[in-house]
This record gives C-alpha cells, structure tokens and sequence, in this order.
C-alpha cells in the first residue's frame, strides 16, 4: 500500500513543536487569529515542566492552576490539532511550504477507547521509577502518566511490560493494544515554532555533590514535586530514610555559571526558584532551618527583590559560599564543605539532613537534526540561536522557522509566555506576506 493511502497528509498552517507552556501559548494565539495548528509533543502529555511546578515565584501561584486552563484549552480549540508521544522527522522546505513526517509511537493502548479509568494500572504488577515525580517513587508498566496528563489516556511502557496479561483482563474497554506499531503521517505547513524547551542539567555531573549516590541530595525539581498537592509523599520527606528533615540547605548554582560542567551561563530562573521554595519549605515544615547558600543572589524581575527581603525576613538564612563537596555521614546526614565568602574566603563545613540542589537549565537542541534542507543556527550555549537577539528575537536563520521560550535560552514563565507571544505574531506575519 502507498504511504498517502496508509495515512493522508495533514495539512496545517503552522507546526508548533513541543507542548510545553511555549508550545501551548504560541498555538493558541495562532488559532485564536484563525490559523489552523498541528501540535505535536514527543511526551504523552501536554504541559511541559510547567505543570509539574509546585507554585510560581514572586506571587506564589498555584503552577497547575494556570497550566491546566490553558492545557485544557489548547486541547479543545478547534484549530489546534494535537498529536502527542510524536516526533517531526525529515522536514524540509520546497516551493515554499515545510514538508515532513510526523512519527506517532505506539502508546499500545487505543485512544479513541481508553477512558483513564486506571484500572489497568490498578492490577499491572511492575513498580519502575516514575519519572513525572522525577523518581521518587515508582509507577506501574502501564499507567496514566499524571493526574491532570491530557490527553488523560493509559500508556504502556513495553520495555518495562512482562506481558502478565493482567491489564488486557482488567480492561472493560478492551484498550491493550500490543499490535501498535510506530506510524508516520505526512504533513505539510507554512510556517513552524519550535517550542522545544529546556533540559536540567544532569546533577551527577558535578560529582563532588554526589547526587544519585548519597540518598538525601535531592534536584530542585524532586523538591518541586514534594511541594505539590499530587506529591510523591504525605510531606516534605528524606528520600534516604522517610525521615522528616528539620535543617536543610539549597546549593545555588549547581550547573549553572560553572564552566567545569559546561554551562558557563547564568540560568536565571534558580536563584528565585529556590526563594520560593525555600518560603514554601517553611510553610510545610513550620519547624524546619533553610539555608540558601548562594554566589549572588539574582533577583532582578518585577517584585523579585522584594520576594527575597520578605523570604530573608522569615527567617532563611543566606550565606554567600561556594559549596566545594559534600559528604554523607552514616545517619544520612550531609556535610557540606564551602568557601565562606563573607568571612574572607575561609574554608568552613556545615551539617544539614537534606540538601536541595538548585540545578541549572541546558539547551535542548537535538530538534535541529530534523530539518533536512535548512539549517537551524545554534548559539555558544546549544540553544537556537535568534536571527538577531535584539530585534528579531523570535526568528531563526531558516526563513519561516521560529523559535518560542526556553528553546532560545533560559527565561521564566512570564518571559517564555511573552516569547511564545513573539514568535506566533511572527509567524502569522510571515504567512500573511506569503498569500
Ligand atoms: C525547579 C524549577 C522550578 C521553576 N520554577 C519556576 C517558577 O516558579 N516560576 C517561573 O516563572 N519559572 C519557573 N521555572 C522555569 C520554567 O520551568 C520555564 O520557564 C518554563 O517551563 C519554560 O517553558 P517551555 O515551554 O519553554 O519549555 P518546557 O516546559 O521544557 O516545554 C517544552 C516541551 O517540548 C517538548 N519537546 C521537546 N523536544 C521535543 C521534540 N523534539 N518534539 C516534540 N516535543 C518536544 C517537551 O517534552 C516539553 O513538553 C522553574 C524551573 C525549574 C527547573
């Protein structure tokens, strides 16, 4: 059979990669101006980091609560066609339009019967990490991938399956479906964002901090999901021994502005992350000491300074030191060796039960392999580089091609909306001038 009878081409004004907040927000706006949009997200699930926030700094919102809203909306505009466990493949431009494939992975479960009823997940006898709670806890073979995941349908991990059988049994619908196999769908558009987003810098690469080996040194997005509603566990936990920590200590900086890992830039958004937490640490464990050790303390948005003031107020204490090793003593706590700054550069440890490192943000730039005739610029630091960052920050060096939100560069969300903002206005700009 021919692949046009096998899968008609979808045909699209613009195609908006990733579905993170950019993605979602640069799609909206587009349909919202009447452009027909083709979404597609490489996880089950709409929402980007975004929606595994726990609140947002410097007004303490709940993360979610802006997220689903949009995600929501996003889902049920008629202009937005979403695709998600799906990858663009062989773009290339002729003629003027983006042509390509989208590769939809089989998620060996029928979408269109799947009702979320997780009574699949209720019998599966798998337990793997679960990486949406950034592996704190375990997750099932087959499972929903988050409680407000959209679309809200089951997934099977194959490579974890045994093929029990267990969720086919369980299954009132009949879902299961082991005979999926990858599809690719042609499509052809006009124009294309990628919202590509971020990754967190691996921690394990900065191995004096030991983080994957000594149980109590937790990344700040383990940290977030301790501090939402959904979390892992009934409070704010020691992974090592369920113990709740009464003293703990935020590493600034961990893989960001530190050429030794690679990432020589400032992240932007970890100094005020990590206020933020801290206050909301404080809320949690009423008894609790938080320290914040800190290179500088970049506080520069709207009310960011004085979220700072008001965090140091509480009583979270800042100490500007540069944290050299950590090491772990046989309770699990953790000593923490720094320069201490203040103090002449001294060389000082510290003890804490539980330390928070406050990891950096790194540039997703694998998406650039799918172009085949155009080439997307990078910059020193692996994110698209803008045509010109100054007045044109939205578009990239191939023409019709436009870049939203932390795939050009570490931002927060009020600047990854303001970029997704750009970008859309863009890119209906550049397919107006071509009718
Ligand atoms: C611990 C932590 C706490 C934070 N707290 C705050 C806060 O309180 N306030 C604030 O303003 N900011 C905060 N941020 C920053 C915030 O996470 C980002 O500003 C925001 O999520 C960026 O959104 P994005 O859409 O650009 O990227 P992402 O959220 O990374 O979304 C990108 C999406 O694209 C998808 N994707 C990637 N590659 C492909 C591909 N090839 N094909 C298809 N899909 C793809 C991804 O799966 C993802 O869904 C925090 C960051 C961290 C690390």
């Amino acid at each position: 059979m021919k692949e046009q009878e096998r899968s008609p081409k979808m045909i699209h004004d613009v195609l908006v990669i990733g579905g993170g907040i950019a993605g979602e927000e640069a799609s909206l706006n587009l349909a919202h101006m009447g452009f027909t949009v083709l979404l597609v997200e490489k996880d089950y699930s709409i929402g980007g980091k975004m929606i595994h926030l726990s609140k947002v700094f410097p007004t303490l919102d709940c993360s979610a609560c802006i997220s689903t809203p949009k995600m929501s909306e996003t889902s049920r505009h008629p202009n937005i066609k979403i695709m998600t466990y799906s990858e663009a493949r062989e773009i290339k431009k002729s003629k003027g339009l983006f042509e390509g494939k989208i590769l939809k992975k089989p998620r060996y479960v029928d979408e269109d019967s799947c009702t979320g009823c997780q009574l699949c997940e209720e019998v599966c006898p798998v337990v793997v990490p679960d990486q949406y709670q950034y592996n704190l806890v375990g997750r099932k073979a087959v499972y929903i991938p988050f409680s407000v995941a959209l679309p809200k349908l089951a997934a099977l991990d194959i490579d974890s399956c045994i093929r029990c059988g267990a969720c086919e049994k369980a299954c009132p619908a009949g879902s299961i479906d082991f005979s999926q196999e990858p599809e690719e769908i042609p499509f052809q558009v006009k124009a294309i964002i990628l919202a590509t987003g971020y990754n967190l810098f691996d921690a394990r690469k900065k191995a004096d901090y030991h983080f994957g080996q000594f149980k109590n040194v937790i990344h700040a997005m383990q940290m977030e999901r301790q501090l939402v509603p959904t979390r892992p566990y009934n409070n704010v936990l020691r992974p090592g021994d369920g113990r709740i920590p009464d003293n703990i200590a935020y590493v600034l900086c961990t893989g960001s502005r530190d050429k030794s890992v690679g990432n020589p830039i400032c992240s932007q958004v970890c100094c005020m992350y990590s206020i933020k937490q801290a206050q909301l640490v404080m809320g949690a464990l009423p008894m609790a000491d938080v320290t914040i050790y800190y290179i500088d303390i970049r506080s520069f948005g709207k009310g960011f300074e004085e979220f700072y003031q008001q965090t140091a107020s509480m009583g979270v204490e800042f100490v500007k030191g540069k944290i050299a090793q950590i090491e772990e003593k046989e309770n699990g706590n953790l000593i923490l060796h720094y320069e201490d700054i203040e103090n002449g550069g001294k060389p000082v440890t510290a003890e804490h039960d539980m330390v928070v490192l406050a990891v950096g943000l790194t540039a997703n730039s694998g998406i650039t392999a799918e172009f085949i005739n155009q080439e997307i610029a990078l910059d020193p630091f692996d994110y698209i580089k803008p045509k010109d960052r100054i007045v044109n920050p939205a578009l990239t060096s191939a023409e019709g091609v436009f870049a939203a939100g932390t795939a050009t560069g570490p931002m927060d969300i009020p600047d990854t909306i303001l970029s997704a903002g750009d970008a859309s206005a863009e890119a209906a700009s550049y397919i107006r001038r071509l009718e």
